[in-house]
């Protein structure tokens, strides 16, 4: 298995090949990787959202662009590194813990 860095300096702990397939399912997390997400223009945005699996994570609603759990970014977050990322994909600890190193 190879390990994929991403924005945050994550690495990855699923597969380049699962990483490629979630990213092709859903298309989001790639344009918000490439993207980033904060301090993007409104049609990026849009973008990012419309193909989000929950696109009101994007919405300034603190929940998981995944599994749609309600996040408290002071609270539910292990390191800055995980902060970082949720910044980037919008994920939440158990989601983060589940797809990275
Ligand atoms: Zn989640």
């Amino acid at each position: 298995m190879k390990l994929v860095k991403t924005a945050s300096g994550k690495k990855l702990k699923i597969s380049k090949k699962e990483w490629q397939s979630i990213g092709k399912k859903a298309g989001w997390m790639k344009k918000a990787r490439e993207e980033g997400f904060e301090g993007k223009s409104p049609q990026i945005q849009e973008n990012i959202k419309k193909v989000a699996p929950n696109p009101d994570a994007f919405s300034g609603n603190d929940s998981c662009a995944i599994c749609k759990a309600k996040v408290n970014p002071e609270t539910d977050f292990k390191d800055e590194l995980s902060i970082k990322e949720w910044k980037i994909s919008r994920m939440c600890q158990k989601c983060q813990d589940g797809f990275f190193e």
